[in-house]
Order: C-alpha cells, then sequence, then structure tokens
C-alpha cells in the first residue's frame, strides 16, 4: 500500500518538480481545480504591471509598435501552436472559446454549404459543455441545419450522409474522458464530414497533434491548463487548407488585409489572421503568455509527454487512494480507468451529497469543484491534477482529507449544503 512517504519520495525525484516554482501558490491551500482556472504564474503580476505602468502609463498609443502590441496575438498563438500540433502561423488568440467555435462552425458550414446541400447536421455529444452546444444550436437556427446529439459511444457509428460537421470536446469536461481525435476524425472525413475539436480540457496538459490528426478547426481557453487568468482570451487554428478559404462571419476590422488603411470594404487578411475580430485585449494578453510560458518552461524536461506522464502517474495514484482508503464510502470512480482514454482530471460520483463533500473540503482547503447531473449522468465531484504544480502527497493528502470528511460525517454539516451562485 503507497504511504505518504512514498508520495514524498516519488516528489524527490520528479524531473519536473522543479517547475512548482514558477507559481505563486497560496499557503494552506491544495489545488486540485487547474481544470477550470489555472494557478497565477509568479511572472504574470510583474509582466502586467510593467505593460500597466510602462507600455500604457508612460508609451502609450506608441505601444501599438513599439511594445508590439499589434503581434500579440499571433506571437502567443505561435507559442500556444507549439502545444497542439500547430504550425508558427496557425494559431492566433482572440475573443472567448465561445465566440471562437461560432467563427469556426460558421466556416466549417459554409464550406459544406459550397459543396452540398443536402449536408445539414452537426454531429455532437449529448455531453459536451453546454456552451459549445448552445453556439452550435445558434449556428443551426438559422441555416435550417438539426443539432444531433449522439452519447459517446454512439458517435463511431453516429455518421450519415447528412452530416456537415462533428464538434467534439477532446477532452470531457464533466468525467475526464477523453476521444480518440485522430480516428474520429478519419471517421468524419470518410462520410464528407469536418471535424471541430474544442481542446479546453487538452492544452496544456495531453499532447494533442492537430496537423497528424488531420483535423479542420480547433479552438481552446487560455484560463485553464494555460493560466492565462480569469477570462483570458482564447485561441483558434484552422487546418492550413481551410485557412484562405474562410469567410470569417464577425469581419471585423483587425481581421481585415489592412486595418490602418480603413477601407469601407472587407478584405479579410491571408490565413489566420483574419480570425480576429476586433482590438485584442493587451493586459490580459500579456498575463497568457505569461500562463503558455510556464507549459513551455517543461520542454527542457521532457514537455508535454512529460507532463503528460505525471499527470497520469498523478490521476493513477489519486484512483488507488481512493480504492483503498475511502472503500465503503459510496465513491464511484467516473472517469475512464483505462488512462489512455483519461485527459488531467479525476471525477468522483457519490450517490448523496456530492456537493456537500466538495464544499467540505474546500472548508479544509482541498479545491476541487462539483457539476451536478441530471436524469442521465450522476452528480459529480470533479478533481484536476495539473502536472506543472501538483505533487504526489498533495494527491495523499486530497484524498487524506477526503476519507476524514466522509468518514466523521463532516460534509452532513448544514453549512456545507447552502449553495453557491459559482459551483
Ligand atoms: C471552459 C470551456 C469553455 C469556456 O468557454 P468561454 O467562452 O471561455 O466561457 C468552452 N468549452 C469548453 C469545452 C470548456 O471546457
Amino acid at each position: 500500500m503507497t504511504s505518504r512517504e512514498d508520495c514524498l519520495a516519488r516528489d524527490q525525484a520528479d524531473p519536473l518538480a522543479c517547475l512548482r516554482g514558477l507559481f505563486d501558490l497560496p499557503d494552506g491551500t491544495l489545488y486540485l481545480d487547474g481544470n477550470s482556472l489555472g494557478v497565477l504564474p509568479k511572472a504574470t503580476a510583474a509582466r502586467v504591471q510593467e505593460v500597466v505602468r510602462h507600455e500604457w502609463g508612460v508609451d502609450l498609443i506608441k505601444s501599438w509598435n513599439s511594445a508590439g502590441w499589434m503581434d500579440l496575438p499571433r506571437r502567443v498563438g505561435d507559442k500556444i501552436a507549439q502545444l497542439i500540433g500547430a504550425g508558427p502561423g496557425e494559431v492566433v488568440v482572440a475573443d472567448s472559446t465561445s465566440v471562437n467555435l461560432y467563427k469556426v462552425l460558421m466556416a466549417a458550414a459554409r464550406l459544406q454549404q459550397e459543396r452540398s446541400h443536402e449536408r445539414r447536421v452537426i454531429v455532437s455529444e449529448r455531453s459536451n459543455f453546454p456552451t459549445d452546444l448552445y453556439i452550435a444550436q445558434g449556428v443551426c437556427e438559422p441555416l435550417g441545419w438539426e443539432l444531433r446529439l449522439l452519447d459517446a459511444h454512439e458517435l463511431e457509428a453516429g455518421f450519415a450522409p447528412d452530416t456537415a460537421i462533428l464538434l467534439l470536446t477532446h477532452v470531457n469536461y464533466r468525467t475526464g474522458r477523453m476521444h480518440d481525435m485522430a480516428h474520429l476524425t478519419r471517421l468524419a472525413h470518410e462520410c464528407g464530414a469536418l471535424a471541430v475539436w474544442d481542446l479546453a480540457h487538452s492544452a496544456g496538459a495531453v499532447p494533442v497533434d492537430l496537423t497528424a490528426c488531420e483535423a479542420d478547426y480547433a479552438v481552446g481557453c487560455g484560463y485553464k491548463y494555460l493560466n492565462g487568468g480569469p477570462g483570458a482570451p482564447a485561441f483558434v487554428w484552422a487546418h492550413p487548407r481551410h485557412a484562405d478559404r474562410f469567410a470569417q462571419p464577425l469581419s471585423g476590422w483587425l481581421g481585415h488585409v489592412a486595418p490602418f488603411e480603413f477601407s469601407p470594404h472587407y478584405t479579410p487578411a491571408p490565413g489566420i489572421a483574419r480570425y480576429l475580430c476586433g482590438t485584442p485585449p493587451v493586459l490580459s494578453l500579456a498575463a497568457l503568455e505569461c500562463g503558455v510560458d510556464t507549459v513551455l518552461a517543461a520542454e527542457p524536461h521532457g514537455g508535454l509527454s512529460a507532463l503528460r506522464a505525471k499527470s497520469l502517474a498523478l490521476s493513477e495514484l489519486f484512483v488507488q487512494l481512493v480504492d483503498t482508503r475511502c472503500a465503503g464510502h459510496g465513491l464511484t470512480v467516473v472517469s475512464p480507468r483505462d488512462a489512455g482514454r483519461r485527459g488531467s482530471q479525476v471525477c468522483l460520483s457519490r450517490a448523496e451529497g456530492g456537493y456537500a463533500v466538495v464544499q467540505a473540503l474546500i472548508a479544509r482547503g482541498v479545491i476541487g469543484d462539483f457539476r451536478a447531473g441530471d436524469s442521465r449522468t450522476p452528480d459529480i465531484l470533479r478533481f484536476g491534477l495539473t502536472p506543472l504544480y501538483t505533487r504526489y502527497v498533495d494527491v495523499w493528502d486530497a484524498v487524506e482529507h477526503l476519507r476524514q470528511v466522509l468518514q466523521d460525517g463532516e460534509w452532513q454539516r448544514p453549512e456545507f449544503h447552502r449553495r453557491q451562485a459559482v459551483t
């Protein structure tokens, strides 16, 4: 049986342990929610301060040129590209994940409409993140298209001659289940559909190779595993074979080929730059760049494959400790036990009191989160295991807190049952 000392020894031997020093982790907090909001990098406050005080405060509008503000969406995009198997010049940072999803779904829909009017269905997963489904509904409605929702196990056989677009989130936000991107993209292409991937729970946590998978479009989130800060802007990628053929539905001036010619007519910029819409959020981009740099800092230590190996080791340990030390407390592991199909989080369910158990853990400084179920899916207790800053001993301690919360009935206290606005 694994002991706390074993975990401390694993931390001692961990080649990625030094990366934790890049983060400002508050004392007394055991943070297992990096899949929702990544931790503050140490570099961020000083960098944002520099941008505010010097680039904005002193150089003012000159900074669009002198401080490279105008290039930020592409510069940070190039850094993110390295994490998702995209080439330089293929990714930009702009807007939110929701907005970028709208852009790429509209782009894909236009391409399909040029080919055939028989294809008018977007296939997605019933348990996809709600904003993805809402945006897809918003795309389908004016086109007279249909959004067809399937369960994960129905996807492989779910393509039909009317399928225009497959829209999936690579790692499911509730269960942590990871799709086989290469395989599903191939199936989509075989039936003539385009594949759009949401990398919100993948970028910076699991290796992704958009180019090798031949994916068509991708979007992803800046504030989760990329540590960009609350509401950080998101990223967007189009396969180069589509990049110049895309009519940007949000045809803003910064996606124009020459914004400062102030032409009355919209001509899109070549390539991915046309996915920009309005003025870039410079302060947020500066913070996001610091966050992306923390992931790139793993490069000399084995990069994303080393991060992936550690993430799986952390989640294996979590599952093993829950199985052994919390046995008999009604917990079920909802995430796939097969490591190859699991993202960087472990999700548990419990027939009763899931919300209160998470609240009791938070009161002890162990931060996970809760996602309510419905008639088809259970309530979920969610624990993100971010390999950049989570230690093996943190996993041991978190499960020990969980054991105590359940064993002593601490979760039954009334204060843990009051609902907060954000769960
Ligand atoms: C977090 C997340 C989003 C977030 O979208 P915003 O536009 O940033 O609010 C979108 N999709 C998925 C799958 C996510 O996990």
